[in-house]
């Protein structure tokens, strides 16, 4: 009997402990988990986030933890079995609903296992190429794929992640067979690209669109449905014109805490998030490179989480179509 009063006044004081702590969230620095490298597209949208949600936060700071590897799930995994306190974060994208299709024995549940805080921004991705690519256009790279068959190596961030489901996509709709090389984020992966010991990367235009801009690169192709306005990128046509039918993939970015987040935690965040995606710096460094940042109800955790079910719906019968499935 005395043990379980025992029990019971400890876990009463664990709980006003913890209510006492989530009134005052946060108190200590913040920690988002990057799945990928630094210096990468998510890693970019994860630092600009991070200094907008500082000024939300009065200033504590927001710390970029880059967990790469294994095309985000090594990352993913250790934010879901983080301490639930709202002080470890999980900054992804696209993977969320793509490794359940593209991983066998993905360590976590994307459903069960973490709270939804909000999609951050959309992203679109473009196709490019080494520097010293002699295609000058999209069909040229095409008869360039097929005077190649067999030598190409194709970079991507590993399995599951948005390169790797671009550059699948790709190969399936051209019948190409390249080799892949995994790296453990796309940061890695450019700088081969440029050095030249990859032929081609599909990767976000947070990432791609300085080395265009630069021409460090050779680009060929958008994969939105539209053509983009930035100006370094517009002149590139939609995959879509080029010749591909029906190939479309924007890149999203969600924030996500471990399951068992306490509520009013849960909402601080929430809220200093959609305060922050509304900041003019914030909006203005996303838009410089093609990334559109989410006004629509995708911003509420429970659109978010809708929303990433949706996608895994939408993506899992391609992938399984596209004959890509990953073991
Ligand atoms: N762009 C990478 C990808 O292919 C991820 C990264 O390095 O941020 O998923």
């Amino acid at each position: 009997m005395k043990k379980l009063a025992a029990i019971a006044l400890a876990t009463l004081s664990f709980c006003a402990v913890s209510s006492v702590q989530a009134a005052d969230y946060p108190t200590k620095p913040i920690s988002i988990v990057v799945p990928f490298a630094a210096g990468g597209p998510t890693d970019r949208v994860a630092r600009d986030l991070a200094e907008a949600l500082r000024k939300q936060f009065g200033g504590v700071s927001i710390l970029v933890d880059n967990v790469a590897g294994a095309g985000s799930s090594i990352g993913s995994a250790k934010v879901a079995r983080a301490a639930p306190d709202g002080y470890t974060l999980l900054l992804n994208h696209i993977a969320m609903s793509t490794m359940p299709g593209l991983v066998r024995n993905l360590p976590f549940k994307v459903e069960s296992d973490f709270e939804y805080l909000g999609i951050v921004n959309d992203v679109p991705m473009t196709l490019i190429a080494k520097p010293t690519m002699a295609a000058n256009n999209f069909a040229e790279l095409q008869t360039w794929i097929t005077a190649n068959k067999g030598k190409i190596n194709l970079g991507n961030a590993g399995v599951g992640s948005a390169s790797h489901l671009c550059g699948l996509l790709f190969q399936s709709a051209l019948a190409s067979d390249m080799t892949p090389v995994p790296y453990k984020g796309t940061a890695p992966a450019i700088a081969d690209l440029i050095g030249g010991q990859i032929d081609l990367l599909c990767d976000q235009t947070t990432n791609t669109t300085g080395q265009i801009e630069g021409k460090k690169v050779k680009a060929y192709a958008v994969t939105t449905a539209k053509r983009l306005t930035t100006p370094a990128l517009k002149d590139l046509p939609t995959m879509q014109e080029a010749g591909v039918k029906g190939f479309e993939v924007t890149i999203w970015h969600g924030l996500y805490a471990p399951k068992g987040t306490p509520a009013d935690v849960l909402t601080k965040v929430n809220t200093a998030l959609k305060a922050a995606m509304k900041d003019p710096e914030f909006i203005k460094k996303q838009e410089g490179l093609g990334a559109v940042v989410t006004t629509d109800k995708r911003v509420e955790p429970a659109e978010h989480k809708k929303f990433v079910a949706a996608e895994i719906a939408k993506w899992t019968p391609i992938i399984k179509a596209a004959g890509v499935y990953a073991d």
